[in-house]
């Protein structure tokens, strides 16, 4: 299928506007081109939006915020169901536009709309259950409980290399919870941003309600700084590198508002002598290799036992001349291109730095000779004493140390800045356990024989330290999206204080 009938199919061969409020607006900003990382061929182009756009679409979601708070909880919840079901009728073609825009696999790009729909089916439910707590009141006759209000309209910032179903962990959740969404996608991924605001407008526009998601494409200095800084907008939930998290984060809490930040990752497995080898070999492949090394959750750093090293290292390196590189529409590709030119540079620049700080390149660490942005899925010995491996390299670079203790690995695990996902290998409950207690990883994803990448939406997902420390999709993570309100109800005729404390008015 060439790209254009694929666009056509998902209804954006018209819709080249960056901006949507409560309908397509039409742009004043710059031409921006989305390019196939896989060829370098451009795709289409659209307009972006102006700072005119940008307010017109904070209006238009605070307008929809105010008849959409007054929605019942579970009626919300029901058209979410019915986004989900939209979903699902276009995951083919959204899950190929992802990938032809991104460059993951086909097969992850179909499996990021799966957790598109897996997030609204979970949203569903908890429609129905955004449950406050009540308090026994220490006053006679008092009643006291919490409960959940909606927060208002929502700003959500997503990274390209997820760049659907970020929006979706964020946007199906916030929905329920009574709020609106601006959306500012990453400006490598527009087309598929523009996609899933086609699919989801069908939905909403059938209810009336077609301002509570909006979508604003435009510039970081114009648009992105606008937003964050923007006092109608209580919570930023913004995913991305460290370093937009610092300024994000930074922005936020100058006008002390909320962010949800959820930040690189620098995630190490752990293999312990006692480990399943063939399962450890195929999670740390899947882990450093899939998506090209372009997930948060990637593998960059495998601390290996001493005992185990070296016949591991040797099936690693077996595993690796395998991976199929190439087209990731081909449905036999195990891995694609890096996003763009730069991301290639990165790769190039780490791997000079690890050579000059002695680490020794294993396999790979070659740009590959085609057009298009691919590199070599690459294998690095390194040392305590690198810097390079310290930072995200957002790149398919598996920096391997050797350890002789599970106290050292867990020290190493814990090492870098970032602390999002980490998995031990071990068939021993005594140091899984250990690996999962507070004296283990610090991160917030710690797994047993399973790798560091490939979350389910059931779990809330996000990670410490540098990585921000915010949390999306399962669990509590709604919460989030709503302000607590604590109230307390007196049914009885007197006034008594708490803590006992009297005010005696006399006889006034
Ligand atoms: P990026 O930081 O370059 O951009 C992310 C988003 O932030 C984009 O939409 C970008 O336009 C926006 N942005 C950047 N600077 C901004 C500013 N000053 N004001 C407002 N918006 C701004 O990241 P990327 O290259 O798109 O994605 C890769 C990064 O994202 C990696 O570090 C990866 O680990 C991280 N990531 C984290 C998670 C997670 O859940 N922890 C998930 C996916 C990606």
């Amino acid at each position: 299928m060439n790209s254009d009938t694929l666009l056509q199919e998902l209804g954006i061969q018209d819709v080249n506007a960056g901006c949507y409020a409560a309908g397509w607006v039409s742009c004043g900003g710059e031409r921006l081109e989305s390019r196939a990382p896989a060829t370098g061929e451009r795709i289409a182009s659209i307009q972006q939006a102006t700072e005119a756009e940008y307010e017109q679409t904070l209006r238009t979601s605070l307008e929809a915020y105010h008849r959409w708070r007054m929605v019942p909880a579970p009626q919300r919840g029901e058209i979410v169901r019915q986004i989900g079901n939209e979903l699902r009728r276009y995951k083919e073609p959204l899950g190929r536009l992802v990938s032809l825009e991104m460059g993951k696999i086909l097969t992850e790009g179909l499996g990021e709309v799966q957790e598109m729909i897996d997030i609204a089916d979970f949203a569903v439910g908890l429609s129905r259950q955004l449950y406050g707590l009540s308090m026994h009141s220490e006053r006679p006759r008092h009643r006291m409980y919490e409960q959940w209000h909606p927060l208002g309209p929502v700003g959500v910032i997503t990274a390209f290399n997820f760049p659907v179903a970020v929006w979706a962990w964020n946007a199906m959740l916030a929905a329920v919870c009574g709020d609106t969404l601006i959306w500012k996608p990453s400006l490598k991924t527009p087309l598929t941003a523009i996609a899933t605001q086609n699919i989801v407008d069908k939905v909403m526009d059938s209810h009336g309600f077609k301002g509570v998601f909006n979508l604003v494409i435009g510039t970081d200095a114009e648009i992105g700084s606008r937003l964050i800084n923007d006092r109608r907008v209580p919570l930023i939930s913004a995913t991305g590198s460290c370093r937009m998290g610092r300024i994000v984060g930074d922005a936020v809490s100058r006008r002390l508002a909320r962010s949800l930040l959820e930040l690189g990752g620098n995630n190490a497995v752990t293999v312990l002598n006692d480990a399943d080898l063939d399962m450890a070999l195929r999670a740390i492949v899947f882990g450093a290799v899939g998506t090209a090394g372009q997930r948060c959750t990637t593998t960059r750093r495998l601390n290996l036992q001493r005992e185990i090293a070296g016949p591991l290292t040797e099936k690693l390196l077996r595993a690796y001349g395998s991976v199929r590189i190439g087209d990731p529409l081909e449905p036999s590709t195990l891995m694609g291109p890096l996003i763009d030119e730069d991301a290639v540079r990165g790769f190039e620049h780490a791997l000079d730095q690890a050579r000059a700080e002695g680490g020794e390149v294993l396999v790979g660490g070659k740009r590959i000779d085609r057009p298009g942005h691919f590199v070599e899925p690459t294998i690095v010995k390194a040392h305590r004493g690198m810097k390079v491996w310290r930072e995200e390299t957002f790149a398919p670079i598996l920096y391997v140390f050797e350890v002789d203790s599970l106290e050292e690995a867990i020290a190493l695990n814990n090492e870098v800045d970032q602390g999002l996902s980490s998995s031990i290998f071990t068939q021993n409950m005594l140091s899984a356990e250990t690996f999962l207690s507070h004296e283990g990883s610090d991160c917030g994803i710690a797994n047993v024989n399973i790798g560091t990448s490939g979350a389910e939406i059931g779990g809330a997902f996000g990670g410490e330290k540098d990585t921000g420390g915010g949390r999306e999709a399962g669990s509590d993570a709604w919460k989030a999206y709503m302000r607590r309100q604590t109230n307390t109800l007196n049914w009885g005729r007197a006034l008594p204080l708490a803590q006992g404390v009297s005010f005696d008015l006399g006889d006034s």
